[in-house]
């Protein structure tokens, strides 16, 4: 017999030999039903794998994150099944899957796949998946594996196969199809309902330009086919609200191949909004007590080599700049904390002065290869809402709660209601790994948990995580469309105010070291502006969006009366514009909904008489003839509702 530990702690006795998918089945029909794959003792196995050892079990489902990558990956067989059949010579070489779905790079004999070919694909490989064909592993000697695919003339496996041990080679079956593979498979092919192609691309083979460029093809798959329906569904409204198709659309920013690649141009409309941005936070922050610093873009070298940086980032980043003068040497800031450490380190603190609050939209500057650059999600420069705050170690619980009220004023203010947090802690098993006092990390740790906690946020504890030189505390925030992003980190650090030797005088005389947290809500403003135009589809926050009003005068006789009524809503602050196009109110009104400006007020003959604008919402509400302070209060009681003012 051996003992099966369960994730509820629980302990069962299985004969040996036992498989996951009978384990399941003692458990319940049901869930033996939903069971596609399983870990035993941290490795991933099938649900036919036999269990020889005591050992901890976990059972996936679909609903599970390594389910649906059991789930993709044996798709992926399939696939590669039906493109065999429809391309005979194809050479098949890996197939994993993704985040979303998977792929499987192939070198085709001749021609190329477009999408006009993907639905001969798909029917293909969901015949095959409706063989309900079990998928079997088998172990080979590494003779045998490289003549099966020598016989193919497949130099990509025979080149994979060569760095394999043997003795540890496997392959998996299913229908009269092969692949070499490590293993992790539902069950049978009958689970995959739904397949997808999505998209074709080029590859180099293992990455390496100097490599044979291969066909990378795209999909993914599903148990049911109204759950790929959704998904085709999610994804267009995905590419509605791109932000870089929605931010060329708005007029917020731009790119220009002469300025330079991930280099983004921020137009009036832009700015305006980022502005707004940075004033929102500024007010929030000064209310918390920080103050705000400037420091240059680039900084000396041996800055970077004092924080560490150029060791860790100097050979793949933006190269020294030389001056002039010799031995000069200067690079672009890639973060502002070094300057910053500069400043704490100006004048003496004793621990009464502490923490010191440092806060600066400073840019920053990271070189990306151009491959990876994605519109304002990935670029070479971007400015962060950074701020980093200096205390004494009895200090960083009260800080880190503070930390945490700003994020959530931040995401509250802005529409994010739904979001988790990550906090990032050691690796018990690897103390070497990290710099700083144990007890030190105790204390910070336990911060920041405790804050949490006291915040109430719904968080995770992930252990080993943590960078070398201090925990953290991440915002998973999800969007509109259910994907889930970063933000708001709060990073705690021992590391910098050891490297630059800032001290603080405590209250016994002696000279100690505080701890520093870098921590930046919006994360980069750049980023953090594509993730609002996406979440909310362009549709911003009325405190927050370029036009609060568009003004449409039914004809040219109303401009003038259009231009008075402009007037009083700018002295009432509200951000209002006129369309005096010679063109007819109906497109007007057309083109200000397309332009997502959340009021259109429309002034003809009886306005003009009564004094007042017609209203009319941004997706067709009419909230008939008003006057303008009557709107005012209207526009200022959406915004209250939505931005409150932080800590009042
Ligand atoms: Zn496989
Ligand atoms: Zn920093």
């Amino acid at each position: 017999m051996i003992k099966i530990t369960l994730p509820d702690g629980s302990v069962k006795e299985f004969e040996k030999g036992t498989t996951p998918m009978e384990v399941a089945k003692s458990i319940s029909e049901g869930l033996a039903r939903n069971i596609i794959s399983a870990k035993f003792n941290n490795t991933t196995i099938e649900t036919v794998t036999p269990l020889e050892t005591d050992g901890s079990l976990i059972l996936y489902t679909w609903n599970d994150k390594e389910g649906k990558t059991a789930f993709w990956h044996s798709t992926s067989h399939i696939v590669a099944q039906a493109i065999e059949e429809l391309y005979p010579g194809v050479k098949l070489t890996i197939g994993p899957a993704i985040e979303n779905g998977f792929y499987y790079d192939i070198e085709l004999p001749t021609g190329s796949i477009s999408d006009k070919d993907f639905p001969s694909i798909e029917k293909k490989a969901i015949e095959i998946a409706r063989g309900k064909h079990d998928y079997k592993m088998r172990a080979v000697s590494k003779a045998e594996a490289l003549d099966f695919y020598k016989n193919q003339g497949n130099e990509y496996k025979v080149e994979l196969i060569e760095n394999l041990e043997d003795g540890t080679i496997t392959f998996c079956d299913h229908d009269s199809f092969t692949d070499l593979c490590r293993g992790g498979h539902i069950p049978n092919t009958g689970i995959v309902k739904a397949i997808k192609i999505l998209s074709v691309a080029g590859a180099y083979w293992r990455g390496n330009e100097n490599n044979p460029q291969l066909t990378r093809i795209y999909g993914i798959s599903f148990p049911k086919q109204k759950e790929l329906t959704e998904y085709l569904a999610l994804l267009e409204e995905a590419k509605q609200r791109d932000h870089r198709k929605l931010g060329k659309e708005l007029e917020l920013f731009t790119f220009s191949q002469k300025v330079g690649q991930g280099l983004p141009l921020w137009l009036p409309k832009g700015a305006a909004l980022r502005e707004r941005l940075e004033q929102f936070l500024k007010k929030a922050q000064k209310k918390a007590g920080y103050e705000m610093v400037v420091t240059p873009h680039i900084g000396q070298k041996e800055l970077y080599v004092t924080s560490g940086h150029y060791e860790k980032y100097g050979a793949d980043s933006f190269q020294p700049i030389h001056t002039p003068k010799e031995d000069e040497e200067f690079l672009l800031k890639p973060m502002n904390c070094p300057h910053h450490c500069e400043i704490y380190n100006s004048k003496p603190f004793s621990y009464k002065e502490l923490p010191k609050r440092f806060a600066e939209f400073g840019t920053v500057y990271r070189y990306e290869q151009s491959g990876e650059l994605h519109g304002l999600t990935r670029v070479r420069g971007f400015t962060q809402d950074d701020a980093h705050i200096f205390c004494t170690p009895d200090q960083l619980d009260e800080e880190f709660k503070e930390v945490i009220d700003l994020s959530l004023y931040v995401l509250g203010s802005l529409g994010f209601d739904d979001f988790t947090a990550q906090v990032s802690v050691r690796d018990l098993d690897t103390p070497e790994k990290y710099i700083g006092s144990v007890e030190n990390w105790e204390k910070a740790e336990q911060a920041i948990i405790n804050a949490a906690k006291e915040k109430g946020l719904n968080y995770v504890i992930e252990s080993g995580e943590a960078a070398f030189y201090g925990p953290k505390l991440d915002f998973m925030v999800k969007d509109a469309l259910g994907r889930q992003w970063q933000l708001g980190t709060i990073q705690v650090d021992y590391n910098l105010p050891e490297r630059f030797d800032l001290t603080y005088k405590g209250s016994d005389n002696e000279l100690h070291r505080p701890v520093m947290i870098h921590r930046a809500p919006f994360g980069s403003m750049e980023r953090f502006i594509a993730l609002l135009i996406e979440h909310t589809g362009g549709n911003f926050p009325l405190w927050l969006t370029p036009e609060q009003a568009i003004i449409l005068p039914v004809s040219e006789k109303h401009e003038k009366y259009a231009q008075k009524v402009l007037k009083s809503l700018e002295n009432n602050e509200i951000r209002a514009l006129i369309d005096s196009r010679n063109e007819t109110i109906g497109k007007k009104i057309r083109e200000a909904e397309m332009s997502k400006v959340p009021f259109m007020l429309i002034v003809g003959d009886n306005d003009e008489v009564a004094n007042t604008i017609s209203v009319r919402k941004h997706g067709g509400e009419d909230l008939g003839a008003i006057d303008v302070t009557m709107f005012t209060d209207l526009v200022n009681k959406e915004i209250n509702s939505t931005l409150k003012t932080f800590k009042e």
